[in-house]
């Protein structure tokens, strides 16, 4: 039998691990976090829900801060915490230790907008970089007195992506395998495609009774979950295609393809954020195609073959 769920002033309540929903988005960049009562008391993500998680700070009742990757919008309250240990994937804990390796991880265009974008970030939301001593590989099993928490590399979007497998109340946090419509994200120059369609696949495979992504503030069922992780995985394929398509015309250039709906939609491209988000994981496709040998780049130009 399931665990039943609870609802609390701030989230959902599984057995000992309450789900934050990140309500108070317009304040920090959207994503939930979750809190593991008991000892050590584990909070991931402190990204969201600013009232709560202060609380939880001055209450210096949090043991250990795991961040489920490097990203700014999982951990932008993490410099509410002291005296806590800081725990993250070993391939992540450079980006979030030092902000110079972040930059590196992020982007290799320091005018890009992103770029820009990111510093305003930072100081806007006061992100530090933070001192993570507790560094794992994805594959262990963390116990505190009520929970087990099974670590599970989830490499793609980040090099140390990671979902947890909560046992004793067997559900799962996907994190950023996030099953959101808007489908997977990969611009940053150390995500992979190759390695994020693996991980989707072996997400595939992980049954559990309830499932939690790091956006949006629900719980799915094993059914809806079938249904959205399907869905999210299908983006790979279906941005592919459309490149494809575009190629059938005849050769385009780099700025051409990135220019069309592939990864967003149209209007969404006015964006500069977004469209300098699709460029980069265009050429990601691009370099995907050629390596199976579907497309070929002759000086400026994009052939299909
Ligand atoms: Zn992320």
């Amino acid at each position: 039998m399931p665990v039943n769920i609870i609802q609390t002033q701030y989230g959902s309540q599984i057995g000992d691990v309450e789900f934050v929903w990140a309500r108070n988005s317009k304040e920090f960049l959207f994503a939930n976090s979750i809190l593991v009562k008991g000892s050590p008391s584990i909070l991931i993500d402190p990204s969201a829900t600013f009232t709560y998680i202060e609380q939880l700070a001055s209450s210096r009742s949090v043991n250990v801060i795991l961040n489920t990757h490097y990203h700014a919008d999982h951990r932008s309250l993490n410099g509410l915490f002291k005296e806590v240990i800081f725990a993250a994937h070993e391939k992540d804990a450079p980006a979030i230790r030092d902000h110079e390796t972040y930059e590196e991880f992020a982007d290799t265009d320091p005018n890009s907008f992103y770029s820009e974008w990111r510093k305003q970030f930072f100081k806007q939301y006061q992100i530090h970089d933070c001192p993570v001593s507790q560094l794992y590989k994805g594959r262990e099993l963390i116990e505190t007195d009520t929970t087990q928490i099974q670590l599970i590399h989830i490499p793609g979007h980040t090099p140390g992506h990671m979902a947890l497998h909560f046992k004793n109340i067997n559900t799962v946090f996907t994190a950023d395998i996030d099953l959101t419509p808007y489908g997977p994200w990969y611009a940053n120059v150390v995500s992979d495609i190759d390695e994020f369609i693996a991980s989707v696949e072996r997400m595939k495979k992980i049954e559990a009774d309830y499932y939690v992504s790091s956006h949006g503030e629900r719980i799915y069922t094993p059914e809806q979950y079938r249904e959205k992780i399907d869905r999210f995985g299908r983006h790979f394929q279906e941005r592919d295609e459309k490149i494809l398509e575009l190629l059938k015309e005849g050769p385009k250039e780099l700025a051409h393809i990135a220019s069309e709906a592939i990864v967003y939609r149209r209007p969404s491209l006015v964006d500069p954020l977004k469209a300098y988000f699709q460029w980069q994981m265009v050429i990601k496709h691009l370099e995907r195609l050629e390596k199976k040998g579907l497309i070929r780049k002759e000086g400026e130009l994009y052939h299909r073959l």
